[in-house]
């Protein structure tokens, strides 16, 4: 019989029921049923359970899985990073029950607007993050935009025919091609272009120049690290 060491497979069980898991297959703790509650403790460590988008851990391991793709091929890759616009007004206003369904909605609406090749997380409260692989530096502008469109045209349906006007402000940079860059470093430069969006009045897209983009010295340093060039031997 297969055995997980140093795993309780009853404590993980528990915590995938309190997730809302329905029943794993096969007779408890076969290889079929331990699969099982692997499986569903793996994507409960990598999905944001209100809105069931990849989390923040999951995102940043796909942005470094990115980072490592594109400084071999040079393929345009572009980093969104959204911020719901005046969100606390929302809870305060309508609730933090209603918060949670305009959080929910907009994580939908974003996950219709994006290829299926696309991933969409939310990375914190009120703030989500897209990396869009394959998106050529001249429609980054109009993806952002198409994005924030479709969230500022329909308001949310908070229940009891109550509605919310949702707007979105979003920051976008590409990955510097050829160059190795670092999930952090990336995510700095697109809250960049975010906070510029927010300062120069929300519910606009500010994209990082991509013609030129800019390399911080860090990113400079990088490569020349030696890491970078064993990859290409
Ligand atoms: P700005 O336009 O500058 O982004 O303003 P804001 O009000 O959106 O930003 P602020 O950071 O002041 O407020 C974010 C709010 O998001 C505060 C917090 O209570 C709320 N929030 C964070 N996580 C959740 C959540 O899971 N559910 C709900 N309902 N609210 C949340
Ligand atoms: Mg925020
Ligand atoms: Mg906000």
């Amino acid at each position: 019989m297969p055995t997980l060491t140093g795993l309780d497979p009853e404590v993980a069980l528990h915590l995938l029921q309190q997730a809302g898991h329905g029943g794993l297959p096969g007779e408890p703790f076969s290889g079929e049923w331990l699969q099982a509650l692997i499986d569903g403790l793996v994507d409960l460590s990598s999905r944001d359970p209100l809105t069931g988008l990849a989390n923040r851990r999951s995102f940043e391991l796909a942005l470094a899985r990115e980072i490592d793709r594109v400084a071999r091929s040079g393929e345009p890759v572009l980093l969104l990073a959204l911020d719901i616009d005046h969100f606390k007004r929302v809870n305060d206003t309508h609730g933090h029950a209603a918060g949670d369904v305009v959080l929910r909605a907009v994580g939908r609406a974003l996950g219709e607007t994006v290829r299926p090749m696309d991933l969409v997380a939310r990375v914190g409260g009120e703030e989500f993050s897209i990396l869009l692989p394959n998106c050529p530096a001249a429609f980054g502008p109009q993806v952002a935009e198409r994005i924030r469109e479709r969230v500022a045209r329909r308001p949310v349906d908070i229940g009891a025919g109550g509605s919310v006007a949702v707007s979105v402000s979003i920051g976008g940079a590409f990955a510097p091609q050829w160059v190795r860059t670092t999930p952090r470093l990336w995510l700095d430069r697109a809250d960049l272009q975010l906070y510029r969006a927010k300062h120069e009045g929300r519910n606009r897209c500010c994209l990082e120049p991509a013609a030129v983009p800019l390399v911080s010295a860090e990113e400079k340093s990088l490569l020349f690290a030696s890491s970078s060039f064993q990859d290409f031997a």
